[in-house]
């Protein structure tokens, strides 16, 4: 269009051009006629000179035009067919190499076009970089987020789904639906429509079970630029853990309710009984030794309890010290002996030479020791064999105790750590067991950058190995 423009401007000037040539050729040939004492010979040789010389005049004036029109086009077009490159080039989205024209003489209406539209070129590029960086951050987050997110358009169809959102909810490839996948996968009873059409502020929230696994889904609508409703995101939360640490708190105020309510109850029923009639001394001593016991097993619950509180609050003071494993040992056994002996049990312990010291708590070392040694003697049957082995591995000293006692079925094990864990509740419980005791080892332990580790059969026996690090 533009170049046709230019062409005309072009032909004008050239038609001008030949009219004013050949006006004045003309105009000298009239006057030329009209001068009288000028033979026709002579008016004809200057005719003739006259034509000649506009024929060249034209011939050049031709070239000069078609000259000046070939470099108007350059001129005009250079800055125009790059300008129109550029935006090919944007609108492909590939790179646009911007040149502003400087030259100031030539700063005609469109070397002005052309500046403000790479100016704006610019800007545009600057902006689509900046939305590109920041689309690939929001991609990335998304991608590495533990949460899982699903959003769907209006018309219920998976726009944008992250890893975590197709493992937690186990989705499939054609599982590109709400409705396919909340309705008839997950059989949840919600409605998009209803979601859509929520309060600003609201979000709707449900809780679900996929396998063994629990889900919080929270759903909430997302807007266009008018302020819109243009779809519904779901955040997809794993809250086992949280849900799994939930239960545990309850079993545990549960536990702790029900072991002291049975010493109460004991405790109550037996003094009630004292104090209703009169009774012979034998019949008083046996009941207040059954108070007593059962007052110490409340002692020594709390006791318990309030040690594994002070754990799990920081609160314990630890005197790290260097002290001998085998010393220790021995000692330890010695404060059992009374209780070997009521059971007749054969108690050997082996100390291998040139165990180096240890570097740990050695009052907390002492409680892991002696709970793993009443163990042994409480679950074996009487006249049983318990033998312990005090060495060193690497840089840990370590002290096994075996037992030929009663055994811990295999299925029981993995739980054996566990606050109030016990194989036989309510046996544990008359042998004056808490369940607290292993709990409470291992904490101490962990603390002293010491192991624990049982191995054990169902009426074969046990086998605990504890692990201290020494100093070097
Ligand atoms: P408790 O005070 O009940 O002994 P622990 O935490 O020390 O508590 O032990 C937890 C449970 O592990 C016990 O109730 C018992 O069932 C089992 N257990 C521990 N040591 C042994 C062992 N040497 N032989 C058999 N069972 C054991």
């Amino acid at each position: 269009m533009l170049k046709n423009t230019q062409l005309k401007i072009v032909l004008i000037f050239f038609i001008l051009g030949i009219l004013i040539i050949s006006g004045l050729c003309c105009m000298y040939i009239v006057d030329l006629t009209n001068i009288q004492n000028i033979s026709q010979d002579i008016i004809n040789i200057k005719t003739e000179k006259i034509f000649e010389i506009s024929i060249y005049l034209l011939i050049g004036y031709c070239f000069f035009c078609i000259i000046m029109g070939l470099i108007a086009i350059r001129h005009t077009n250079k800055p125009l067919s790059s300008l129109i490159n550029n935006i090919e080039k944007l609108v492909a989205g590939e790179e646009v190499d911007i040149k502003y024209i400087e030259d100031k003489k030539d700063n005609n209406e469109i070397n002005e076009l052309v500046n403000a539209f790479n100016l704006m070129t610019n800007e545009l590029k600057q902006n689509i970089t900046e939305i590109t960086r920041q689309k690939k951050q929001i991609e990335t987050i998304v991608l590495h987020m533990t949460d899982g997110i699903i959003a769907f358009n209006m018309e219920g169809n998976v726009i944008l789904v992250n890893p975590a959102a197709t493992r937690l909810l186990r989705l499939m490839p054609d599982d590109n639906n709400f409705r396919k996948i909340f309705n008839s996968n997950l059989n949840i009873d919600i409605n998009m429509e209803k979601l859509i059409y929520l309060e600003d502020w609201t979000s709707s929230e449900q809780r679900i079970t996929v396998g063994d696994k629990y889900i919080n889904l929270f759903f909430a609508q997302f807007k266009d630029e008018n302020d819109r409703p243009s779809g519904i995101m779901v955040m997809i939360q794993d809250i086992t853990e949280h849900v799994k640490l939930d239960n545990m708190r309850k079993e545990f105020v549960a536990d702790v309710s029900h072991e002291l309510k049975t010493p109460i109850t004991s405790i109550m029923g037996y003094a009630d009984t004292l104090l209703e009639g009169e009774y012979e001394k034998d019949t008083q001593v046996k009941f207040l030794n059954v108070i007593a016991t059962e007052a110490r097993r409340m002692a020594k619950l709390v006791t318990d309890l309030l040690t594994l509180s002070r754990f799990d609050n920081n609160l314990v003071l630890q005197e790290k010290t260097t002290f001998d494993l085998g010393e220790l040992v021995k000692q330890c056994q010695e404060k059992v002996q009374i209780e070997i002996e009521k059971k007749k049990h054969n108690v050997e312990c082996f100390v291998t030479a040139n165990v180096p010291p240890v570097y740990a708590d050695k009052d907390g070392i002492e409680r892991v020791i002696l709970n793993i040694l009443t163990n042994s003697i409480k679950y074996t049957k009487e006249g049983g064999n318990i033998k312990i082995y005090v060495g060193f591995v690497y840089n840990d000293a370590y002290i096994k105790i075996i037992d030929n006692g009663i055994g811990i079925p295999e299925e029981d094990l993995k739980r054996i750590f566990e606050r109030f864990y016990r194989v036989d509740k309510a046996r544990t419980r008359e042998m004056g067991g808490t369940g607290l005791g292993l709990s409470i080892a291992k904490e101490i332990l962990d603390r002293n950058n010491g192991t624990i580790d049982i191995k054990s059969q169902k009426g074969e026996g046990t086998e605990v190995v504890i692990r201290v690090p020494t100093k070097s």
